[in-house]
């Protein structure tokens, strides 16, 4: 379980299905402060859990970010779908390869991505995974919204 302090961004992409080719928006979780983690920022992926009002939020943006089955896992977690064939866009490929999405390759990549915070009074928890190493990046080159 990630213990995380506001703020928490959501970070955001238009890219095409892998499949059938229709542009879909994909997001992500930005968040700087995860407790006992060590002083970065993170991106959080293979979301298993999550509170409601955040999932709320996301969803009122996002509605194609929904908890569904993955094959490649094995389980379930909140994934990326296309809104024309339900396919998922998993998280490996936009988290986990240089390039992808959500792993920036330069500053010029962080630029493509937008970022908006999602309003928290209170530190939440989540379960998922803490991916480093670009999250500084995003936050200071993502586009605001
Ligand atoms: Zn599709």
């Amino acid at each position: 379980m990630l213990k995380i302090k506001p703020p928490l961004y959501m970070i955001g992409k238009k890219v095409y299905c892998w499949r059938c080719e229709t542009k879909m928006t994909v997001i992500a979780l930005l968040a700087p402060q995860v407790e006992n983690a060590y002083d970065e920022v993170y991106t959080i992926s293979g979301i298993k859990k999550i509170p409601d009002n955040v999932r709320f939020f996301i969803q009122s943006k996002v509605p194609t970010f929904l908890f569904r089955y993955s094959k490649t896992v094995e389980g379930k977690y909140f994934a990326n779908t296309c809104p024309r064939c339900k396919v998922i866009y998993g998280d490996f490929f936009l988290h986990d390869e240089p390039g992808a999405p959500f792993f920036p390759a330069n500053e010029e990549d962080a630029k493509l991505l937008y970022i908006k915070e999602i309003p928290l009074d209170e530190p939440i928890e989540i379960e998922g995974g803490a991916g480093s190493g670009t999250g500084e990046m995003i936050l200071k080159h993502g586009i605001r919204v």
